[in-house]
């Protein structure tokens, strides 16, 4: 069948809209017609090249629409259900059946292979094959082709646009509080990185009830969104040492540090604003496969630090996405203070807009 998709050729190019072809589902898949789409940091990171991911490339994994046509066996969804994409999974595995499908065996296979488990793409040029599923889907485009597993149905009335980032950015930033540090009411949470991310995180500990929240962020707008939305604080971390900082506002330390930055000076900034037992949880991606954190070892023992890598913020999406719809509906996630909608086709400005600043989080509306 035929579509388009903003196809990346080479790391670090700008995108352009071509024509594509797409398989039919095949068992255990649905085909989706994308009506908008998330941009998300990582999928810049996959965009450089520094992950090893096959070009030409379709990208996106912060996919929402309409479900076109289901392949053999599928019975979660039908032709016509709106529909959240989110990261996909084996459902096999021990992790995938003790509800932690985030940290799935085939997790990287599954998301970041952008092949079928045979090796065969779904989606196709005259050329030859484009590397696809993306995160099991691959929504910069007309259409995605996705696993049951990484579907999850949506209410009828659902704006697709303002829940497309629930898929990855949302649930990460709310579920590393939530789910990944289970952040304790009155607690305290420093957030590192005012993008989506960090300020879904900043949302979480609203959730959670902790009672103080500081965001450390460089630019000055996302400062003032972080406090709009409920920190108490924000730093910037240009004005001095940003554990000395947090220290002076919270003298026993921070229970819980969410790094969304992926910066590896200021992480280790974060390792000296612990408090006693306290977790750094770490979230961000770093541009490069060989970022490393020097741990001073006696101070992590002797307080009893956690650090903790977090995957889409430890969700279950079958059970977690539902949740945050729901506190969508009660008023307590409001995404869309932070979102900004543009055209499919002004994907590369959105991503300029995104690296600039003057966008938070960047969605892309598709034609119905
Ligand atoms: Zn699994
Ligand atoms: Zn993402």
């Amino acid at each position: 069948m035929q579509g388009t998709a903003a196809i990346l050729r080479e790391p670090n190019q700008p995108f352009s809209i071509e024509t594509v072809q797409f398989d039919p589902p095949r068992a255990g898949e649905v085909l989706i017609r994308i009506r908008a789409v998330g941009i998300c940091h990582t999928d810049m990171v996959f965009a450089s090249g520094a992950m090893g991911s096959p070009f030409p490339l379709i990208l996106g994994h912060e996919g929402a629409g309409v479900v076109e046509a289901v392949g053999e066996g599928v019975t979660k969804v039908r032709p016509g259900q709106k529909v959240l994409l989110t990261f996909n999974s084996c459902g096999q595995c021990s992790q995938c059946h003790s509800g932690d499908p985030a940290y799935c065996q085939d997790f990287v296979a599954l998301n970041f292979a952008c092949v079928r488990s045979d090796g065969s793409s779904c989606v196709h040029q005259d050329a030859g094959q484009v590397s696809a599923r993306f995160f099991g889907q691959s929504s910069f485009a007309s259409h995605a082709i996705a696993d049951e597993r990484n579907v999850i149905a949506l209410p009828e009335n659902a704006d697709l646009a303002s829940f497309a980032p629930l898929g990855c950015g949302i649930q990460t930033g709310v579920g590393a509080v939530l789910r990944s540090l289970k952040a304790q009411a009155g607690s305290n949470l420093v957030v590192l990185g005012g993008g989506a991310v960090g300020l879904s995180a900043v949302l979480g500990g609203k959730i959670a009830g902790c009672s103080k929240i500081i965001m450390i962020e460089p630019q000055e707008a996302r400062r003032q969104l972080a406090l709009e939305l409920g920190a108490d604080h924000a730093i910037d971390p240009a004005t001095g040492d940003t554990a000395e900082q947090v220290r002076a506002i919270l003298p026993q330390g921070a229970n819980n540090v969410v790094d969304t930055s992926g910066n590896v000076g200021a992480i280790s900034a974060a390792l000296g604003m612990l408090a006693p037992h306290g977790a750094l949880g770490l979230v961000g991606v770093p541009g490069s496969l060989d970022a490393a954190l020097p741990l001073p070892i006696v101070p992590a023992i002797t307080y009893g630090y956690t650090i903790k890598g977090i995957i889409e913020g430890d969700s279950d999406p079958d059970t977690f996405l539902p949740e945050l719809i729901a506190l969508h509906a009660a008023g307590k996630l409001p995404i869309e203070r932070f979102s900004t909608i543009y055209p499919f086709d002004q994907i590369n400005q959105a991503i300029a807009d995104s690296h600039s600043g003057k966008c938070v989080k960047a969605i892309l509306e598709l034609p119905a």
